[in-house]
């Protein structure tokens, strides 16, 4: 054995990394372990266990073997040092402030985001006093232009919604690194398979797990990835959390004793521990299971988007396309850089005929399902205007990119010739 064995590839790590069979029965595949709480070797054993001096499982809120295999599995496909997997995407967001963030605080988000996110950071945050500012993630100056003395962090996605943006991580990465903060990427839309913002310069990445990495539209889950490069300790802002003597763990410091991955156990000690938002170990079981075939999904996902944005473009019923993925998209050049490999399931076009076609249209397909998710293998349909923006005005929809006409697609695993054929069908009774 020689030490230059190749690191394994992106696809061998989706099924491989952080699995081994299980130690006590040989079980291949990782089990479901389901249990709350485990028993302790004696006194000392609880007692390192408690003082964080050992890893190891205490209570399934905090660790649990079956989230632990899922934990290291997306660390390795992201390139990050850790990883911790919680009950959804928006814990994930939630754990990353609570770790980042003190009362009076501020952060910038892209406005081009999640509507759950945008929710979020509104108005959940608004009772901790974490006060969000709102940048244009197509225009990084206006990230540096909204950063104060208070700014602790920005966030954005690198696929952003509702489809067809792609966001320069790397230029947003500068801008952060220059402010001394760091940057967090929600990489859901794109998933480590299309874009790895870690080399692009971001901080900490977040999944909701919902999406294409669990990929079944089976359960929801997220994960918190640690890049580990943020010097905590060297920062010019102090992150309470990170660098003072943590009083529930004897005055321990938690970027003094955990290095590169001290974003994650912060994340782990103290908020989950805390907010108590963990994933169900069946869902980090499905959720692991779905992961293995990523790269076979998303490069089906992505083949079958463009055949069908290539296709609704030349359609005469159809007003306009977004999809990153054509050549004469805006956002073709960004494509190239950030995620070459494909530019995503997610995007949107508009249907001629306005609000009422819009609810045709929907009502007419069959294959589609019509629901508030994407990223299933199944393909996905929906009339923002009739449904998640059904409250606002016409004048917000549309600056929401939520405008009348607007139907967002998340296009399955299926045959394209299926897919294609039942969106032409339900064109043709527009
Ligand atoms: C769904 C989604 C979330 C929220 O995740 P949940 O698992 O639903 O909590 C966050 N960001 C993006 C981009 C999403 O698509």
């Amino acid at each position: 054995m020689t030490d230059q064995t190749p690191a394994p590839k992106f696809d061998t790590l989706a099924v491989h990394a952080g699995a081994t069979p299980d130690p006590s029965t040989g079980a291949r595949i990782t089990p479901i372990y389901q249990t709350s709480s485990f028993v302790f070797n004696d006194a000392d054993h609880a007692a390192s266990l408690f003082g964080l001096e050992a890893f190891g499982n205490i209570y399934t809120r905090i660790t649990n073997p079956t989230q632990a295999v899922l934990e290291s599995r997306i660390a390795a496909l992201e390139g990050g040092t850790a990883a911790l997997a919680v009950a959804s995407g928006h814990a994930a967001q939630f754990l990353v402030f609570h770790t980042l963030m003190e009362p009076g605080d501020e952060f910038i988000a892209g406005r081009q985001l999640y509507g759950g996110s945008v929710n979020q950071f509104n108005h959940a945050y608004k009772k901790f006093d974490w006060n969000v500012a709102w940048a244009d993630s197509t225009d990084p100056a206006s990230f540096e232009a909204a950063i104060t003395d208070k700014t602790r962090a920005i966030f954005i996605e690198s696929i952003a919604n509702p489809g067809g943006v792609i966001v320069d991580i790397e230029v947003i990465a500068a801008v952060a690194k220059k402010a001394g903060i760091p940057l967090i990427v929600d990489n859901t839309m794109a998933s480590p398979y299309l874009c790895k913002p870690f080399e692009f310069g971001a901080d900490i990445v977040i999944h909701s797990l919902t999406k294409f990495i669990g990929g079944h539209g089976n359960s929801i889950g997220g994960i918190i990835v640690d890049g580990g490069k943020f010097d905590w300790l060297g920062a010019k802002h102090r992150y309470k959390t990170m660098v003072e003597p943590n009083e529930s763990y004897n005055g321990l410091v938690i970027a003094e004793t955990f290095g590169d991955f001290a974003f994650a156990i912060a994340c782990r000690v103290m908020g989950l521990r805390d907010t108590g938002p963990a994933i169900a170990p069946m869902n980090a079981f499905l959720i692991l299971n779905g992961c293995e075939t990523l790269p076979l999904r998303m490069a089906r996902h992505c083949e079958n988007a463009l055949a069908v944005a290539k296709h609704l473009s030349q359609h005469d019923k159809v007003e306009w396309v977004n999809y990153a993925g054509l050549p004469d998209n805006k956002f073709y050049g960004l494509h190239q850089k950030i995620c070459p490999k494909g530019a995503g399931a997610v995007f949107t076009f508009g249907v001629k005929g306005g609000y009422e076609n819009g609810v045709k249209f929907v009502g007419n397909l069959n294959l589609f399902s019509h629901l508030a998710n994407i990223g299933d293998t199944r393909s996905l349909v929906i009339h923002p205007a009739s449904t998640t923006h059904r409250q606002l005005t016409s004048e917000q929809r549309d600056l929401a990119g939520a405008g009348d006409d607007v139907i967002r697609l998340s296009i399955g695993i299926e045959d394209k010739v299926d897919i294609i054929a039942d969106l032409d069908q339900a064109l043709a009774g527009c």
